[in-house]
């Protein structure tokens, strides 16, 4: 036990890095709602019109490299959502729409899990969406892939198949708001810094995952994710 706190401080939160025996250490996770046409369609919603809104996942929601996640309490309709993830590697608040590529450290694959039924309930109640999204095992990512890398992709096929069924499968081309841009709007809400995760929004064709399923994902020809329910 450390002198310095009176409880055993927490553990920092990380991913891997694709080429690297370093970690990433996650400081939080930021999410954006509703980024792709047909996917806001399928929620009731007119995307065109509406600026990007965030909600945020804790730190250690993150499940590096997928594996085995417990099907979490108090829900009946726990829903995937597949998203593209920008790693921030420099930090910046107003950051210009020029420059944000350049805070952005790599990218990764993810899964925003969802307790839809209590999503639904709090939208119905105006209640925050905090335990319908932010609750513990709900961001399974992949490794980081470092931009240095692979570069900033425009374009790149991401899918998600629930054991063996394609259930999305889309383009981050298709995203509403572009990385450069999220990265932008969102430094202008609150200052981004080194840690900070971004999970972009999901495509459409979300739906529920039952204890015992596995969810097999791609992203481009980077990675895959595989997630199973326990
Ligand atoms: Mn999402």
């Amino acid at each position: 036990m450390s002198q310095r706190y009176v409880v055993e401080p927490p553990a920092q939160p990380s991913l891997p890095v694709v080429g690297s025996t370093q970690l990433f250490p996650v400081r939080r996770i930021y999410c954006v709602g509703r980024n792709y046409v047909a996917h806001a369609h399928e929620m009731g919603g007119d995307p065109e019109r509406e600026p990007p809104f965030f909600f945020s996942k804790p730190a250690d929601a993150v499940v590096p490299q997928g594996g085995e996640v417990p099907y979490p309490p108090k829900t009946s309709s726990l829903h995937f959502e597949l998203e593209l993830v920008v790693a921030i590697g420099k930090g910046g608040a107003d950051i210009p729409l020029e420059q944000a590529l350049d805070h952005v450290y790599g990218y990764a694959l993810g899964i925003d899990l969802t307790r839809r039924d209590l999503q639904n309930e709090a939208k119905q109640m105006r209640r925050p969406w905090d335990m319908s999204k932010g609750f513990d095992w709900s961001a399974p990512c992949t490794a980081i892939h470092p931009a240095a890398e692979i570069g900033h992709p425009e374009s790149a096929r991401i899918s998600l198949a629930v054991d063996g069924e394609i259930k999305q499968d889309s383009d981050i081309a298709l995203m509403i708001w572009k990385t450069h841009e999220i990265v932008s709007y969102l430094s202008g809400l609150v200052r981004l810094e080194p840690g900070d995760l971004i999970m972009t929004g999901t495509p459409e064709g979300v739906g529920p995952v039952q204890r015992g399923q596995t969810m097999e994902c791609t992203f481009g020809n980077w990675d895959r994710l595989s997630v199973r329910m326990v």
